[in-house]
């Protein structure tokens, strides 16, 4: 043997092991389910979850059983996730704003074994439970409640089992590539699908992630991932934060922009991550309150693309930076972050603007390509549009309980969305392939047409669709929601198009609605707006 280095299993519990001991004092601050805030440590952290792995082996789960969560952000959440990563079990985070359908689809689909739920979800498992076959355990998140043992007869308490747990349990040594989470797809595109993430990928995305050119987290940040656990690991942040150890402020159950803009302020948040929604609502917040977030370094926008109004907003009037990023729950998710190279410095105001609105560059780990029709690579140009491709140590192979892979036949992810990639590596996402609007055989990206309509101050949110026509088969529509207090009319937001897009391109109609119907993360329903005003040309008789 020539000599060699030690080999070390890339494993979660090493994570909450190495927060515990070197960042033992650094707090984690959580809205509790009842309002209340709740502070601890990542030592308090470490040592609930060991208390509670253990907890878990006396209830008789072994390595590779399913242990789900229904639950907000908090600490307890958090417990949960590195007790049953680290001790070889999965942990199966649950979307609640799921059709209850689907969430009991999923759950039997997973073969759940431990359902752990907030007490704000409790009245959603009593009328589930009947419907879900694998359940063996019930778990209340919090000390023991009257009401709710009322509501889950038999339910077991998280606080119980936490106090009843040994401290020194000592964590399994594991195989890195044996799982450790698994999260399901929105159901946007299709039935929902189970991604199967192995300590080795998480730890591998945890450590890319982190990096200055990714979203740059460390021991001097306090991080505010609003994005929840549920949404493809809230995007690896409570991971990334027990390997640099950085302050958490974890919102609960509070989305609204006043709640937030009260931790970021109190908690003096350095940087917060979450979709444009939540965004919107607490620049709405931070105008009505006159609070100048002085804290807020940066923000990170992913889940839906940001529009640029609202990267001018927190970087004009807040004085923060916004990382646009992008990914998917099949991606970990990171796949590209939008950080500037050292050549960038030289742009003028505008240029910066136009290359900080794309969704970004591949950290090492994530390869992309795009292609055409037949599959074959496009040039990164920056100008060629085609089907988007990624590969790397933290993207899906095979989805939960299927056979095939879910790759080409020479081994990349399709993600379903639309790009261009320019030669720096910038990638710009133009649509997803299901919602582009198709012209004439020509391709027109929603992306764009909705940035003009939000820029009136009158339109409070907005999506473009493709509505059916005789001739074209498709023509676009701008379907919007009016801002409080103002009546902005068509024509007036048509005429935003005039020389911002070519001819052919611009809106045949703008109809109004109440509201944008989203999923459970956020992003407009465009299948049910297809549905609802796909036939608006032609009842106009246009
Ligand atoms: P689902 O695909 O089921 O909706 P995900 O939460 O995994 O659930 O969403 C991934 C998709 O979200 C991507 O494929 C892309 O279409 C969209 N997306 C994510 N981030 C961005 C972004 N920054 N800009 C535009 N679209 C984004």
């Amino acid at each position: 043997m020539l000599g060699s280095m030690m080999t070390r299993p890339l494993l979660i519990s090493d994570l909450i092991e190495h927060a515990g001991k070197y960042h033992a004092d650094t707090e984690i601050v959580s809205r509790e389910t009842d309002g209340s805030l709740h502070v601890t440590t990542w030592a308090g952290v470490a040592r609930d979850a060991r208390r509670l792995a253990s907890a878990l082996g006396s209830l008789g789960m072994t390595p590779g059983d399913r242990i789900a969560t229904i639950a907000w952000n908090n600490h307890r959440h958090l417990k949960i996730w590195f007790a049953v990563s680290g001790g070889g079990m999965v942990c199966h985070t649950i979307n609640p704003r799921l059709h209850p359908e689907q969430l009991v689809f999923i759950i039997n689909d997973a073969a759940d074994r431990v359902l752990f739920f907030d007490t704000t979800f409790a009245p959603l498992i009593a009328a589930t439970r009947a419907h879900l076959t694998t359940v063996e355990h019930f778990i209340c998140m919090g000390p023991r409640d009257p009401e709710v043992e009322a509501a889950v007869p038999g339910v077991l308490f998280f606080d119980d089992l936490v106090d009843a747990g040994d401290p020194a349990y000592a964590w399994p040594a594991l195989d890195e590539n044996m799982p450790c989470s698994l999260c399901y797809t929105s159901g946007t595109t299709g039935h929902p699908k189970g991604v199967l993430y192995t300590h080795r990928s998480t730890v591998l995305h945890t450590f890319a992630i982190s990096l200055p050119d990714a979203l740059a987290l460390s021991a001097a940040e306090t991080v505010l991932p609003v994005v929840p656990m549920f949404h493809a690991n809230a995007w690896g942040i409570p991971y990334t934060a027990a390997m640099v150890g950085a302050k958490l402020v974890m919102p609960g159950p509070r989305l609204d922009g006043d709640s937030l803009l009260g931790l970021i302020d109190d908690q003096k948040v350095t940087l917060a991550l979450g979709v444009p929604t939540i965004w919107q609502m607490l620049l709405a917040a931070a105008a009505k309150s006159g609070s100048t977030m002085d804290s807020l370094r940066r923000n990170v926008i992913g889940g839906s693309a940001a529009a640029p109004s609202m990267i001018a907003a927190f970087r004009d009037l807040y004085g923060c930076d916004t990382i646009h990023a992008w990914g998917m729950t099949e991606t970990s998710p990171l796949g590209t972050a939008n950080r500037p190279k050292g050549k960038h410095g030289d742009l003028d105001a505008d240029a910066m603007a136009l290359l900080r609105l794309g969704q970004g560059r591949p950290p090492f780990g994530v390869d992309l390509r795009i292609v055409d029709d037949a599959g074959c690579p496009l040039p990164h140009d920056g100008k060629a549009e085609g089907a988007l491709q990624v590969r790397g140590h933290w993207v899906v192979d095979t989805y939960f309980g299927r056979q095939d892979n879910a790759l080409t036949a020479d081994g990349w992810f399709d993600t379903g969305d639309v790009s261009t990639i320019d030669a720096d590596g910038f990638m710009v996402i133009r649509d997803r392939t299901k919602d582009i609007i198709k012209s004439g055989g020509e391709w027109i990206s929603s992306v764009d047409l909705e940035n003009i309509a939000v820029s009136h101050p009158g339109v409070a949110m907005a999506a473009a669709i493709g509505a059916k026509h005789p001739k074209w088969d498709e023509r676009p529509i701008i379907v919007a929601v009016r801002a409080e207090g103002a009546e902005p009319a068509e024509h007036d937001i048509l005429a935003l198009f005039d020389g911002k897009v070519a001819k052919w391109q611009v809106p045949d109609a703008v109809v109004f609605t109440d509201a944008i119907p989203l999923n459970g993360t956020g992003k407009m329903l465009k299948n049910k707006l297809r549905e609802a005003f796909g036939n608006t040309l032609i009842e106009r008789g246009l």
